[in-house]
């Protein structure tokens, strides 16, 4: 079987971690609209992923959508449909991370602190080291934070099988989205393949995330 765009930048992941470059930084000149290999990469916004980097993306390759979690929300949503109906996308790379803020929160708690729980932001404080200010308002956006799932760790912790098993869950969840959407083919000649991955800070390494698999417990 042939290579798929997402095996090549596997690949150029593995040489990357290795210590090499693969992502030109060069302005690239007069380039067309649409990614010209296909893809579109839904990442966190971590300052320690560099995207283009560690996939060996050049410009013009593909699209970046990047949020806190690298999270399959209604806006990740929007974003794949315009990438794959109007730009013709046809690969999706799915990237969670180790480390990952979103392990050390839930929404709840966040939401109370910030509409000034003192004990929440006692909570928050002792989670990021960060004084945390409630600011006493109540509001309806955003209506999640899409916190993962689990039992929150500290920020930052080490990898350890709990914090795996977390990012598997929420790559599982967000690629049970995109292709449980009605508006997201996943079969036919207009196919989409959605493929998911952990990205370990501490090596540089993608790891490919099974699906279907287990989707988590609030244990
Ligand atoms: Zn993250």
């Amino acid at each position: 079987m042939a290579k798929s765009t997402t095996d090549r930048y596997l690949e150029n992941n593995k040489r990357y971690a290795g210590g090499q470059a693969e992502h030109k930084p060069t302005y690239p000149g007069k380039l067309p609209i649409n990614p010209a290999r296909r893809v579109a990469v839904v990442a966190c916004m971590d300052a320690r992923l560099d995207v283009e980097d560690l996939l060996g993306l050049q410009t013009g390759d593909a699209h970046v959508i990047r949020n806190a979690g690298g999270v399959v929300s209604d806006d990740t949503i929007r974003c794949l449909i315009i990438s794959h109906h109007l730009l013709d996308t046809n690969e999706i790379i799915l990237i969670h991370h180790t480390r990952c803020g979103m392990l050390a929160f839930t929404d709840d708690l966040l939401k109370a602190g910030l509409e000034g729980d003192p004990a929440a932001g006692k909570l928050l404080a002792q989670a990021t080291g960060r004084a945390f200010t409630g600011c006493k308002k109540s509001a309806a956006m955003p209506s999640a934070f899409h916190a993962f799932r689990g039992q929150p760790e500290p920020l930052d912790a080490p990898r350890g099988a709990k914090q795996t098993e977390r990012l598997e869950w929420d790559v599982r969840r967000g690629m049970s989205s995109i292709l449980n959407h009605p508006w997201i083919p996943t079969g036919g000649p207009d196919a989409v393949t959605v493929r998911g991955f952990i990205y370990d800070v501490d090596t540089g390494k993608l790891e490919e995330v099974s699906y279907p698999g287990p989707m988590g417990s609030i244990g």
